[in-house]
């Protein structure tokens, strides 16, 4: 039941059905292709082939384009033939909800369509219908007719065909029987793919795209282990997490969803789904791709007989607490301020804390680091939430044992020279890194078991870093160590964009796994540690925590990346509407280009402003519609009045602020 990956300990694709998309060739251990999706309006040729071209020089190897209907399915043509014209053979995919015409006439046009299984026949409502076991055979029966001669059309004209399921529009009849779940996205696949097959059709690419990482990860895995038992095969996989957002927190999103997959070998084509111009979307792809380019296969990591977790559903792993980590803690963040020669109270601000000197205190903002990791003790009284972590020789020497933390190597750790902490010590345990002398694993783990001060810190230095440390992870659960255990994550990147990915790989499939109880990035030039942005890793640790929903330290933006159905500008208000609202901790805000697909994916967000015709804008309370068709002028104070109103607004803290001292 638990099988998705080919390896869990070493990097190995898992072996698809090989796929044609013109002249492309994907799944069967191909590289994994990029592509995008044009914002044009698809009526539009003109605008509509210059994107095209922007994104494939930018490296897309598919372009992907909205046909709402029968109109924007035949200009596809138009389109093709002027591409084609210019010297660009680069495979087209027709984007097709609701109007099966559409696709019909597509698919004799361009290279692949792409179809939503919750929405090519069956409709959304959002009603909870009971549907009898013959009344369900029955829909299936009427999408077996409506489906089938689009099959038959991609059969004949060497179509390709994508079934893209998307957590947000899963059809009410399925939504009845398996409810909002990843195991829902993949039989509503599945009813799909079963009616293709049984055409002898195999020209077929899968997606189970999400918001949510943790569901769209799920549900891929599910996705693999299920059609390998049905069928004894895999089809190829598109992977995407949907609406991801734009700037870091999409970028962050995206390559964990993405890269957490790609780990474990599975996805042959990838889309970074950003609110940004499409071609902006490909070098992230590329730099998520490129990490398997050279990634080979390894056999240091002892093999996984079975996993001790489900790998289709969260569950925290089992720890006990230790001062505020582990337990029900959320992760904690260590700020690694190791290559600082003095740390002043300013370098705080960075990491969260910012100094009042009127009023002699520290003001502590929701995404403040908890640790920070130093080479020697601070010259100034610390925020009272933040502890430092020192090397053992530095630790014995400072007074306040409390504020101070000692970390140790497995040896130290062992030796009773060592003095130790009675409330908390930090112990590094490296995960079978090349190289990296054998550690005395079992004496380590029989002290652990009986230490009750004890948090792991768990790293590695091999290139499949994240499956070694998943590994220590199942060793860990295999002998019952119930420490709470936190990941070094070091990059060795050149860029910041790079490290983000990097981080979020690393970092990302192990706490949506449940595994972490915490995080520390360090970056690396060359072979020397320097100390880069600490702003920027402290922002992207908070972004990979709130990505995976394991700790929520701000507003979570739901943003489709726009496309021809989209009526406003879509990046611009989601810039308009994130100013005034970034201060939201843990409510999220759907901005969404189309009344049409908007609702169906706005998924699980609390509130969605959403594009409803030309200058207006129809505002939702969950799935609900509370203001419809107002003037876009007016529509984000309206949203911000629908916010008070529903009690989700608070002011901006350092307004607040201003606003409370004023009046004393
Ligand atoms: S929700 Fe956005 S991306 Fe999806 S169809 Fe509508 S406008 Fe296009």
């Amino acid at each position: 039941m638990q099988f998705y990956s080919e390896s869990l300990t070493s990097y190995k694709r898992l072996k698809t059905r090989e796929v044609k998309i013109g002249n492309l060739f994907l799944g069967n251990n191909h590289p994994v292709r990029v592509q995008t999706m044009t914002t044009t309006d698809t009526m539009d040729t003109m605008a509509t082939v210059e994107q095209s071209i922007r994104c494939i020089e930018a490296g897309a190897e598919l372009v992907r384009i909205t046909a709402p209907s029968k109109n924007e399915a035949e200009n596809l043509k138009q389109i093709k033939d002027e591409l084609r014209r210019r010297g660009y053979d680069t495979p087209l995919v027709a984007d097709i909800h609701f109007t099966p015409n559409a696709a019909e006439i597509a698919a004799r046009i361009v290279e692949k369509v792409r179809v939503n299984p919750g929405n090519y026949v069956d409709k959304k409502k959002f009603e909870q219908i009971e549907y009898t076991d013959t009344e369900y055979a029955e829909e299936i029966e009427r999408i077996k007719e409506r489906f089938t001669p689009l099959v038959k059309i991609c059969k004949e004209y060497g179509t390709a065909m994508r079934i893209g399921t998307n957590h947000g529009s899963l059809s009410d009849r399925i939504m009845s029987r398996y409810g909002d779940t990843a195991m829902g996205m993949v039989e509503s696949a599945m009813e799909f793919l079963r009616i293709a097959r049984g055409e002898d059709y195999h020209n077929i690419v899968l997606s189970m795209k999400s918001s949510n990482p943790q569901v769209m990860v799920q549900a891929y895995r599910l996705l693999v282990n299920h059609m390998m038992e049905e069928f004894g095969e895999a089809y190829p996989l598109h992977l995407g997490v949907t609406e991801a957002g734009d700037g870091e927190d999409g970028r962050i999103k995206s390559a964990i969803g993405i890269g957490t997959l790609l780990e474990d070998g599975i996805g042959d084509t990838i889309r970074v789904s950003l609110t940004e111009d499409p071609e902006l979307e490909i070098p992230v792809c590329n730099d998520i791709v490129k990490r398997y380019s050279d990634l080979m296969a390894n056999n240091i990591v002892p093999v996984i007989e079975k996993l001790p977790y489900s790998p289709f559903e969260y569950k925290r792993r089992e720890t006990f607490e230790v001062s505020n980590i582990g337990a029900k803690h959320v992760p904690v963040v260590v700020a690694d301020f190791s290559k600082f020669e003095k740390i002043t109270p300013e370098d705080l601000q960075s990491i969260g804390y910012t100094y009042d000197t009127a009023t002699d205190k520290w003001n502590i903002g929701d995404a403040a680091a908890d640790y920070i990791f130093c080479n020697t003790a601070l010259e100034f009284d610390l925020p009272g939430t933040l502890k430092v972590i020192l090397y053992h020789e530095s630790w014995i020497a400072t007074t306040d044992k409390a504020k101070y933390v000692p970390i140790f190597d497995a040896d130290q750790y062992l030796d009773d020279a060592f003095e130790k902490s009675t409330l908390l010590n930090f112990v590094m345990i490296d995960c079978y890194s090349e190289g990296y002398p054998d550690q005395p694993l079992e004496k380590t783990f029989a002290k652990l078991e009986q230490d009750k001060t004890a948090v792991i810190c768990l790293s590695s230095t091999n290139s499949n870093a994240m499956q070694s440390i998943r590994r220590m992870f199942v060793e860990l659960m295999n002998n019952s160590i119930k420490n709470p255990a936190i990941i070094i994550c070091d990059s060795k990147d050149d860029t910041m964009d790079q490290s983000l990915i990097h981080y979020s790989i690393e970092t990302g499939g192990l706490l949506l796994d449940g595994l972490s109880d915490g995080v520390c990035f360090g970056h690396y030039f060359g072979n020397k540690k320097i100390s880069p942005e600490t702003k920027t890793l402290n922002s992207v640790a908070f972004g990979i925590l709130q990505a995976t929903r394991t700790r929520i330290s701000r507003t979570e933006y739901i943003s489709c990346p726009s496309c021809g159905r989209t009526l406003f500008d879509l990046q611009e208000t989601t810039a308009k509407i994130r100013a005034v609202t970034n201060h939201l901790k843990g409510v999220k805000i759907a901005i969404m280009g189309c009344i049409v697909n908007g609702p169906g994916e706005m998924a699980d967000a609390d509130f969605g402003y959403v594009g409803s015709g030309v200058g207006k804008i129809t505002l939702y309370k969950g799935k609900e519609v509370v203001k419809r068709n107002i003037d876009s002028n007016i529509a984000v104070d309206e949203l911000i009045n629908l916010l008070k109103e529903n009690e989700a607004w608070v002011m901006a803290r350092k307004i607040s602020k201003l606003l409370w001292e004023y009046y004393q």
